[in-house]
């Protein structure tokens, strides 16, 4: 495995299965509302890699569109299902 692809957004296995499991416009949705700190407000993370946390929540780590500055966003379990129930 090679590290040196650093700005392709890389997912887990397991996180590639639980966001390929949320519809298309839930995915958008969520990148979408995102809060940045510098930025102050809600913006679109870009950029993104995701994991899955030990709780079972889907982590995105990403950058800000309008600032560049790393944002991140935690999906948790019941967000991920909400549609399913
Ligand atoms: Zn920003």
């Amino acid at each position: 495995m090679s590290n040196k692809d650093n700005h392709i957004p890389r997912f887990t296995d397991e996180a590639t299965y639980l966001w390929g499991m949320m519809a298309d416009e839930r995915r958008k949705l969520l990148l979408a509302n995102v809060f940045c700190a510098k930025c102050g407000g809600v913006t679109t993370m870009v950029e993104f890699s995701g994991e899955v946390h030990s709780s079972g929540a889907l982590a995105l780590q990403g950058l800000c569109c309008q600032c560049g500055d790393p944002v991140a966003r935690v999906i948790e379990t019941g967000e991920l299902f909400r549609d399913r129930n």
